[in-house]
C-alpha cells in the first residue's frame, strides 16, 4: 500500500468483484493458443515496486504552478483537486516547521510529517460523502505526492531520473490523424519511470495522444467531451473479452473518414477513430475499466461498451524488465504498436504509414528499455526476471 491505509483503499469500489483477467488477444479457433501467448496490456505488479529506488529528499518550494504542471505531459489545466492537495499538504509543512520528505514507490510521505499527514487525510476522507469524492480524493494526494516528490529529480518529459533522461534519443512521428490514443492512466501510474504509456505522446505528441487521468474530472472530462464531439462510434476501448461481441481491429469502421492521406483538413473535420488504453498494473486496469463503463452508460445508456481485442501481439520488449509473471501481458506502449500494426493491414488504410508509427513506438520503448537497464545496471541492481517466476518462461 502506497499512501493509502487499507482502510481507505480504492479496493472498495470493487470489493466484491473478481479481477478479470484482461486478454488482449481473442482465442484462436485453432489452434488454441497456449496461455503465455494470451497477452493483454499491463504495468508492472506490486513486487516491483519494493525494489524501486527511493526518491532523493528534495522538493521545489511551493505551489504547483499551472506551467509546471503541464510540463509532465498534459495540456490540460491544473485539476483543482490536486491544486487543493498540495496547498494542504504545503499548508501543514508550514505549520509543522519541517519539511516534507518523499522517498520510495509513489513519492510515500516520510518521516513525523507521515503521520501528521495520515491522520490528517483520513478525517478528509472521512468527511467525503460518496465513493466517487473519495475515489477522486484518492486520485489527487496520489498525484499531487507525486509532483511535489519528484520535483528537480524526474524529467518533466520522460520521467526518469534526470542523470538517465532518454529525450534526446527518442524520435517524433506524426500519428495518422484518423486516429488518436486516449492514454487513461492510473495515477499510481503517475511519473513511474517504467510506465510506457508516455512514450505515446512522447512520441506523437499531446493531441495525438493525449493523458487522461483515472479520478480527474477535468481530464475525464475532457476525454468524454471528445468522444461526445466524436460520437460513440468513433470510440473504441482495448480492453478485450468484455462486449457481447467480441471486436477485433476488422471489424472497425472507417466508413466516415476521408481516406485520402492528402486532405487533412477534412480527416480532421471527420474527427479521429479514440482508442482508449487503459495504462495500469493489471489489477488497477479492471478500476479504470469499470469507471469508463459507468460513463459510457451513464451518457449513452448502454452496458456493453465497445472494445476490441488485437491479435498479432507480440512479446513486448518491457518483459525484460518486469519480474511479473507477465507472459500473458504485455505494456501500453506494445498493445500501440500492435494496434497500429494490425491497421495497418487494412487494405484501405494502406497509405497512411501506420506500420512506421508501430515502428517509432518500438523504437521508443526499445530506448526506455536501454533506459532501465544502464540505470539498474549502474545501480547494481538485476535486469533479468526473477527466478521464482521463470517457470513461465517459454
Ligand atoms: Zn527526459
Amino acid at each position: 500500500m502506497v499512501v493509502v491505509s487499507p482502510s481507505v483503499s480504492i479496493s472498495f469500489l470493487h470489493r466484491r468483484l473478481p479481477p478479470p483477467r484482461p486478454h488482449l488477444l481473442q482465442p484462436r479457433p485453432s489452434p488454441p493458443a497456449p496461455p503465455r501467448s494470451a497477452m493483454a496490456f499491463s504495468a508492472e505488479p506490486a513486487p516491483e515496486e519494493a525494489e524501486e529506488e527511493p526518491l532523493p529528499l528534495v522538493t521545489g518550494p511551493g505551489e504547483v504552478t499551472a506551467e509546471e504542471w503541464r510540463r509532465w505531459g498534459t495540456s490540460s489545466p491544473l485539476p483543482a483537486t490536486v491544486a487543493a492537495v498540495v496547498r494542504e499538504l504545503l499548508e501543514m509543512e508550514a505549520q509543522a516547521g519541517q519539511k516534507m520528505r518523499f522517498g520510495g514507490v509513489g513519492s510515500k510521505i516520510k518521516g513525523d510529517f507521515k503521520d501528521m499527514e495520515d491522520k490528517k487525510h483520513r478525517a478528509v476522507y472521512e468527511t467525503l460523502a460518496d465513493s466517487d469524492q473519495k475515489l477522486q480524493y484518492f486520485s489527487a494526494r496520489q498525484i499531487a505526492c507525486r509532483l511535489l516528490g519528484s520535483r528537480g529529480y524526474l524529467c518533466q518529459k520522460c520521467w526518469l531520473p534526470m542523470e538517465d533522461c532518454m529525450c534526446a534519443k527518442l524520435g517524433s512521428c506524426n500519428l495518422w490523424q484518423g486516429i488518436r490514443f486516449w492514454l487513461y492512466m492510473h495515477p499510481k501510474d503517475f511519473l513511474r519511470q517504467n510506465n510506457t504509456g508516455k512514450l505515446l505522446w512522447q512520441v506523437f505528441g499531446i493531441q495525438a495522444a493525449p493523458l487522461c487521468l483515472f479520478g480527474i474530472q477535468e481530464h475525464e472530462d475532457i476525454m468524454w467531451d471528445a468522444f461526445q464531439r466524436s460520437g460513440k462510434g468513433k470510440v473504441s476501448f482495448l480492453y478485450p473479452n468484455k462486449s457481447t461481441t467480441p471486436m477485433s481491429v476488422k471489424d472497425l469502421k472507417f466508413d466516415g473518414l476521408n481516406l485520402s492521406c492528402d486532405h487533412q483538413d477534412e480527416d480532421v473535420k471527420d474527427g479521429p477513430i479514440n482508442f482508449v488504453l487503459l495504462d495500469g498494473t493489471w489489477s488497477n486496469s479492471a478500476a479504470l475499466y469499470r469507471r469508463l463503463k459507468e460513463r459510457w452508460t451513464a451518457i449513452w445508456g448502454e452496458e456493453d461498451i465497445p472494445c476490441i481485442s488485437l491479435s498479432t501481439l507480440s512479446a513486448s520488449v518491457m518483459h525484460k524488465l518486469r519480474p511479473q509473471p507477465a507472459w500473458d501481458r504485455t505494456c501500453t506502449a506494445a498493445a500501440a504498436s500492435g494496434l497500429l500494426w494490425e491497421l495497418d493491414m487494412r487494405s484501405e488504410l494502406g497509405a497512411f504509414e501506420l506500420g512506421k508509427q508501430a515502428e517509432a513506438v518500438e523504437c521508443s520503448l526499445d530506448v526506455l528499455l536501454d533506459a532501465l537497464t544502464t540505470r539498474r545496471l549502474r545501480l547494481g541492481r538485476s535486469i533479468t526476471r526473477k527466478q521464482r517466476h521463470n517457470r513461465n518462461c517459454i
